[in-house]
């Protein structure tokens, strides 16, 4: 073994969160395009289309392996590599969808410059809080009408609580757009004659707002704006941080357009310049240093493989620390199960390609039979267990009735395997013998009835439940007893039987949460 972590190459492992539509697709294109195209751009546009047809959706999902391969996309640019996590776009989306950013070490958030801030934005960018995952906004469409930058700074400012620096400006926006102006290189981006950005297109340095150059290239109006703009932009927002930003209290916001090309570069060289390298990761006993020798990772996604006949999985670990080597033998932690990994999937390269090694921040995808379980820690060195991969509270409860009575056991089975997938969560109730299931988006639902009949060859239908949400409870043994007596109705264990209490509604959680101050209840369950 050699013990030289200098010789770590670095890496910047991110996420895009936005509200769909905002434009994540098109910008992803294009940030494999701008960084030594990865994946030809239409792949990923082909792919994008598809999404958006819910049944077309559908297949893919039963199909799986497509996704597999683009769940992960590597890029580099200027010697460096970057991964980004896809998170699935759609308007319903899954625990897989959270867990992902558990497995990032920043997020880039798209906004639509029309629309500012949006329902799913809100969602994922609570997710990255509770993690403090830094985040660069990314405002985009300047090329199309949209708000005023300032009404879109002081949103983001406004209701996501964080501090913003705006990083460049944009000169005029839809009609009137004649450029974006770097406020720290004080450098002009001006369109090329098709109005994109031609890539790093037509660049002019200027000294300052008063440079002639800045004068001569763009209208005197647009000038004497930016001027104005600019300047309530230094004396209104924070200058940029970098301490602030890793810390998820600040975020450095460009504006561009990704159908155009405007602001793309600037948005991986802020990624680059900015964005955290692999950050130490929390575990017991003691935290996992990325130049740690031993080789630690956890699974935070477990897929279903192409073909459903087959119990195929691949299960995706983001390596924390140490040098991963094709063939190593890691030890499941928990189980001591030994797991050779003998063919993982790198995600670099334009198809799968065999890895022969990777480093912290990197994802491998380890094919498995069902042994490997999102929330596992992997590890050649001393038992360790990652922590802070929470489990979130499902917004819908559906209790799942069976067609024929004789299936109990295939039920079960797919219910655990498909919580295990983080497709559901599955809580078996202690009063009554109906399974309750629960998600957080409708589209959730359609997918498990699809795949118990499909894969399992389960008819089941789904019912009203009572409830709506839920929360993980912990206390003493006499507090829960106590608790037990009066809402017995409520109690579930989840699939690694934790204790869950199941309420019709936020409402009813407080209320009860009040009444019960001794009982923590919480909304994630974070996996010990
Ligand atoms: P996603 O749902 O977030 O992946 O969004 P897409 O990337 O598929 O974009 C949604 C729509 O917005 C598509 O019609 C894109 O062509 C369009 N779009 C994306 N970026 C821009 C942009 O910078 N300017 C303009 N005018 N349209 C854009």
């Amino acid at each position: 073994m050699d013990a030289r972590p200098s010789t770590r190459p670095d890496r910047r492992t991110f996420a895009i969160i936005s509200h769909p539509d905002a434009g994540k697709t098109t910008l992803t294109e294009k940030l494999l395009l701008f960084g030594g195209a990865i994946h030809a751009a239409g792949e990923v546009k082909a792919r994008g289309a598809a999404r958006r047809a819910r049944s077309d959706w559908m297949k893919i999902e039963q199909q799986r392996g497509i996704s597999v391969t683009s769940s992960v996309m590597t890029f580099e640019r200027d010697g460096l590599t970057f991964n980004l996590l896809d998170t699935p776009g759609h308007e319903d989306f899954s625990e897989d969808t959270y867990r992902t950013l558990t497995a990032v070490d920043s997020a880039v958030m798209v906004i639509d410059a029309a629309r500012g801030i949006e329902a799913q934005t809100r969602k994922l960018f609570e997710v990255c809080r509770l993690r403090s995952v830094p985040i660069i906004t990314f405002i985009n469409k300047v090329d199309r009408e949209g708000r005023e930058p300032f009404s879109l700074l002081d949103e983001i400012a406004d209701q996501l609580a964080l501090d913003v620096a705006p990083m460049n400006w944009p000169v005029g926006m839809g009609g009137m757009f004649e450029g974006l102006y770097d406020l720290e290189g004080q450098r002009l981006m001006r369109p090329a004659a098709d109005g994109t950005a031609a890539f790093e297109g037509d660049v002019t340095a200027v000294s300052g707002l008063d440079d002639p150059r800045l004068a001569a290239a763009i209208s005197a109006d647009a000038l004497a704006r930016l001027t104005e703009e600019t300047e309530l932009a230094g004396a209104g927002y924070a200058a940029f941080d970098a301490e602030a930003y890793r810390h998820g209290d600040l975020t450095p916001v460009y504006f561009g357009s990704a159908l155009k090309d405007f602001g793309v570069a600037e948005l991986i060289d802020a990624l680059a310049r900015f964005a955290p390298s692999p950050r130490p990761q929390p575990a017991d006993p003691a935290p996992v240093s990325p130049d740690d020798q031993a080789v630690t990772g956890f699974i935070f996604k477990v897929q279903a493989n192409m073909n459903p006949m087959h119990r195929d999985r691949v299960a995706f670990m983001r390596l924390c620390s140490g040098r991963f080597r094709r063939g190593m033998k890691l030890t499941q932690v928990g189980t001591g199960k030994a797991i050779s990994v003998h063919s993982p999937i790198l995600f670099f390269a334009r198809e799968r390609e065999t890895a022969e090694e990777a480093w912290p921040g990197d994802i491998i995808g380890i094919p498995n039979h069902g042994t490997l379980r999102v929330g596992d820690t992997l590890t050649d060195g001393a038992p360790r267990v990652i922590t802070g991969l929470p489990n979130f509270a499902p917004e819908l409860l559906r209790r799942v009735a069976l067609k024929d009575p004789t299936k109990t056991k295939q039920l079960r089975k797919a219910l655990d395997d498909l919580a295990e997938e983080g497709i559901i969560q599955v809580f078996y109730p202690e009063i009554g013998s109906q399974w309750v299931v629960g998600v957080v988006g409708q589209l959730q639902l359609e997918v498990l009835v699809s795949r118990l009949e499909v894969e399992y060859k389960v008819d089941a239908r789904l019912e009203a439940s009572p409830w709506d949400t839920a929360r993980w409870i912990a206390g003493s043994e006499a507090d829960l007893k106590s608790f037990a007596e009066f809402h017995r109705g409520g109690l579930a264990r989840d699939r690694d039987d934790a204790l869950v209490f199941m309420a019709k509604d936020a409402w009813e959680v407080n209320y009860v949460a009040g009444r019960y101050p001794a009982i923590r209840f919480s909304a994630t369950r974070e996996r010990a």
